[in-house]
């Protein structure tokens, strides 16, 4: 499998800190795989999306990594004086795209990720999980080679976050895409990556691959896999 994204030896320290963020972390994604980073909170996940996504530089090592790259945020992240289509439409708006084409893509996504009903509403109209899908739509209007989510399920409740579940494995599945997505439950990490990577410290403690299929909750293997990532977390 070709890789997509590629850390080598990347360390983070912040301006003014001391500490370092990130300290010798190394690991690949490949075309089109689904990976999620867990560990706990601080241990330094979202600064590696951040550095992929380019919103902050590393201090030490290398990064490769595609250019169209896009991220979606806990609780969608939306702008409230937008409706759910110009939320979506954001990335392309300045693009030179033609109204009707631009129009055409949006509606493909919002369609995608179940919310095209909802297009003219405001986000103070719709629910958590209906934010955050409009907030991966938005992400996936731009088609991007790479798709960056952090923890974007952890502010709703379980039944949306496993409906949410499934239909982020059929986006996966009909788009291609390669997820790297960071997430503080072993249990969600384990219901959908190809392969989990644990973080301790602001470095790779270890990895895991997921070979069950999907629903993966209800397969026999889940609990043995949610158990030995468990063990080694609480170390
Ligand atoms: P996680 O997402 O795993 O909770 P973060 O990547 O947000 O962890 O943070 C890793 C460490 O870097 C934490 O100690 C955090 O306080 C620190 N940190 C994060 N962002 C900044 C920042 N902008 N400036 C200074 N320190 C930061
Ligand atoms: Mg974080």
């Amino acid at each position: 499998m070709s890789a997509v994204i590629e850390l080598k030896g990347v360390g983070k320290t912040y301006p003014g800190e001391q500490h370092p963020a990130l300290r010798d972390v190394s690991f690949s994604v490949g075309q089109g795989e689904f990976v999620c980073l867990v560990g706990a909170s601080g241990c330094g996940k979202s600064t590696i999306l951040k550095i992929i996504a380019g919103l902050e530089e590393p201090t030490t090592g290398t990064l490769t990594k595609p250019a169209a790259v896009s991220m979606a945020f806990q609780s969608g992240a939306l702008y409230p004086w937008l409706t759910v289509f110009e939320n979506a439409a954001f990335g392309l708006r300045g693009k030179g795209m033609r109204e009707r084409e631009l129009a055409a893509a949006v509606e493909d996504k919002l369609k995608l990720v179940n919310i095209l009903p909802f297009h003219d509403k405001y986000p103070s109209d719709l629910s958590g999980g209906q934010r955050q899908r409009v907030g991966i739509a938005r992400a996936l209007s731009v088609n991007p080679a790479v798709l960056l989510l952090d923890e974007p399920f952890s502010a709703l409740d379980p039944r949306t976050t496993e409906e949410l579940h499934e239909d982020l494995i059929s986006i996966w599945r009909e788009t291609k895409k390669t997820i790297l997505m960071v997430s503080h439950l072993i249990e969600e990490a384990v219901s959908l990556a190809d392969r989990v990577i644990l973080m301790r410290d602001g470095s790779v403690d270890s990895e895991y691959p997921i070979a069950l299929s999907y629903p993966r909750r209800e397969n026999e293997g889940f609990h043995h896999d949610v158990m030995k990532i468990r063990r080694e977390f609480f170390r």
